[in-house]
């Protein structure tokens, strides 16, 4: 009998968890409940009480950044990244073709208009060489000191590469890029809190970065994000931005321009502190599982289990499978098979150009991010398995 690579799959899936599973579930095992309870105990719910302060610094703290701002979600964060980055109405930002839709919207929120790059087999996310052959192909660098797309007539404003599932990009190259054609970097790292590469945690790299701690993120605060930056004038700019611009005063309202509710209730950022307390012990669940897999797919013929970048110490956010590229046409079997025998698992994101918005927007050729769409399947990947 010859049994089918889905066969495969889901039989290795089963041995390593041994029970169904969803794709990524919070857990609760701290001091969640104390927390929430202080802050109704103390009707500090909302956007005064100690726990924000609070989340903010200890954030800061393990990101190894001056300032963290905590926020509502992660797109809002990287709305007002970009904001602070300077993207301005018909400029061009490059993010990779591959991500979730939030890093194109909030480029789309600016006004601004998403310039798609490929992505790395190594990393998953943005490839610096790729991009630097397409700058040199498509930008010029203008006496306004900016670098400009000479096929669209854009001002190509700023660059956001994003640490797909938790695996770090390559910073330091595209860090290197964005200098020489002075091009505001800007990292989404809305999946990677808890991944360092070379002992240094990503985020810390761009000018400013977003974090997410929505419900299936490797911590969570219901909804939250926050902006990370080492500029202590663009942190105070982001908090007075998602505080609505007030100017502090005892009693007066004032506000010195058009800002933003995006600031994070103090119920949020009190379930923050406690997951925050709580990420070690998910690293190190999460980095156990990966090895389970690592092991349990080693040597299946058609398919790999992603392993972290060189030099990278992944918080293994989401588990990533790619199947070889003769199995690509198999990929929605898999993701049959596995969904029928109650292991939740995902296809990639569509492409971020195949969506229908972001259609006409420039690109670079896709090659490697099509690839990976085609046959990348996310696997169970909760602290709790
Ligand atoms: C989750 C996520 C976001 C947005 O975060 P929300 O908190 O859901 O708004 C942005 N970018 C990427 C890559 C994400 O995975």
């Amino acid at each position: 009998m010859t049994s089918t690579i889905s066969e495969a799959i889901v039989g290795a899936l089963q041995r390593t968890l041994g029970t169904k599973a969803a794709l990524h579930e919070p857990v609760f095992a701290g001091r969640e409940l104390e927390y929430l309870k202080e802050c109704l105990d103390t009707t500090f719910v909302s956007s005064v009480g100690k726990f924000v302060d609070l989340f903010e610094a200890r954030l800061a703290e393990y990101a190894g950044v001056k300032r963290a701002v905590a926020v509502a979600n992660g797109t809002a964060a990287l709305h007002l990244c970009l904001e602070l980055a300077g993207v301005r109405q018909d400029d061009e930002v490059l993010i990779p073709a591959l991500s979730f839709v939030a890093t194109a919207n909030a480029v789309a929120y600016c006004k601004a208009v998403p310039h798609f790059a490929d992505s790395s087999q190594e990393t998953l996310g943005m490839c610096p060489s790729k991009l630097r052959d397409h700058l040199d192909a498509v930008a010029e660098r203008r006496s306004d000191g900016y670098a400009w797309n000479r096929r669209t007539g854009r001002r190509i404003a700023a660059c956001v590469p994003m640490h797909t599932f938790g695996h770090p990009v390559d910073i330091e190259p595209l860090a290197e890029l964005c200098g020489r054609w002075n091009i505001a970097l800007v990292e989404d790292a809305a999946e990677s809190l808890g991944s360092f590469r070379d002992g240094k945690h990503t985020g810390g790299s761009g000018l400013v970065s977003a974090l997410s701690f929505n419900g299936n993120k490797i911590i969570t605060t219901g909804g939250g994000g926050a902006i990370l930056t080492n500029h202590e004038a663009l942190g105070a700019k982001a908090k007075h931005l998602s505080t609505t611009a007030k100017v502090p005063h005892p009693w007066a309202f004032f506000h010195d321009q058009i800002g933003y509710n995006y600031r994070m209730p103090n119920l949020n950022a009190a379930l923050g502190c406690a997951q925050l307390e709580e990420l070690p012990g998910f690293l190190g669940k999460k980095r156990a599982l990966a090895s389970r897999y690592a092991a349990a797919f080693d040597g299946m013929n058609g398919v790999r289990f992603f392993r972290e970048p060189r030099g990278c110490r992944s918080n293994y956010w989401l588990n990533v499978l790619l199947l070889d590229r003769e199995h690509a046409g198999e990929r929605d079997a898999v993701l049959e098979a596995t969904n029928k025998a109650g292991v939740m698992t995902r296809p990639a994101w569509t492409l971020l150009n195949q969506l229908p918005m972001y259609a006409e927007c420039p690109s670079m050729d896709l090659g490697v991010a099509m690839d990976l769409q085609n046959r990348l399947i996310n696997i169970p990947s909760s602290a709790k398995l």
